[in-house]
């Protein structure tokens, strides 16, 4: 199945009182452990891109290539999206001209009245495309690509103000941060998430930062219209963790062991178990 843009499984999302999740890739391995993980499942599925992995990946257009060739080669018959994550303007229109299916524009760090101008434009030109899209407002803390935030929480005027733009989905900060969560975090504001929630009536809210937020939390923020989840750092830590054991067993030191496919095939499969855990998790199980 080709790749489709993220409008109709998210909006089923939301009906249903589930969650798709966001999946961020790094390279092949992360790709097809992904894939084959929602393809297992029959579960839809996000493949989240930044801007810098773009890079690492060796451009937006090797992206779309590697991608393409998996859903073929791997006969992915669930719905994938492909989609920039923290997209600025420049990066969202470079994916838009790559064959992405969906962007993220994240004009959170502009005053609104810029954040707004030039999310309208990019709107226009993914209805043309039949791209979705995704917008943020409030910025989420932790650090996106180097630049480190604090979690602020959204203003739900704001978020009504965005959505009503024509966005397929929102990004609403209510709390979260990306990356590991400190100690001495004070939890998802719920009260915040409520009113955009209610101001913001049936579009899809995304909640980025999953790693570490307690499961009993996701399934609140679910239950109060949060109906895409992105997941990044958890998988690293997976395939980091894996790795770290398969070395220092020696297993790199007997036989083969050397071979990258066998190298990598720890930290692959344990993504492939994390991808599990949280599609579970967030109940897109059986919902392609
Ligand atoms: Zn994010």
């Amino acid at each position: 199945m080709p790749l489709v843009n993220a409008k109709e499984m998210l909006t089923k999302a939301k009906a249903g009182h589930y969650a798709v999740g966001q999946f961020n890739i790094n390279n092949l391995e992360w790709t097809k452990a992904i894939l084959l993980t929602a393809q297992e499942m029959n579960s839809p599925v996000i493949l989240g891109v930044s801007e810098g992995a773009g890079k690492y990946m060796c451009g937006y257009n090797t992206v779309v290539g590697m991608v393409e060739g998996m859903l073929e080669t791997l006969n992915i018959t669930v719905p994938v999206a492909l989609h920039l994550d923290h997209g600025s303007y420049e990066g969202a229109k470079a994916c838009i001209e790559a064959g992405f299916s969906s962007i993220m524009f994240d004009g959170s760090h502009y005053p609104i009245d810029e954040n707004i101008a030039k999310t309208k434009e990019l709107v226009a030109i993914c209805e043309e495309k039949g791209l979705s899209i995704e917008a943020e407002v409030g910025s989420i803390g932790g650090e996106e690509d180097g630049v480190v935030g604090a979690g602020e929480c959204a203003d739900p005027d704001e978020c009504k103000m965005i959505a009503d733009l024509g966005v397929t989905m929102l990004a609403a900060g209510i709390g979260n941060i990306h990356g590991k969560y400190p100690e001495n975090w004070a939890g998802l504001s719920f009260e915040t998430l409520a009113a955009v929630q209610e101001k913001t009536g049936t579009m899809p809210l995304v909640l980025h930062g999953g790693t570490g937020i307690p499961a009993d939390m996701i399934k609140k923020a679910i239950s109060l219209g949060v109906s895409k989840i992105n997941v990044n750092t958890e998988c690293q830590l997976a395939f980091q963790e894996a790795t770290r054991k398969y070395i220092e067993e020696g297993k790199d030191l007997q036989g083969k062991g050397f071979d990258p496919r066998k190298l990598l095939a720890p930290g692959v499969e344990a993504i492939k178990a994390t991808v599990r855990e949280k599609i579970e998790l967030f109940g897109s199980a059986n919902k392609a």
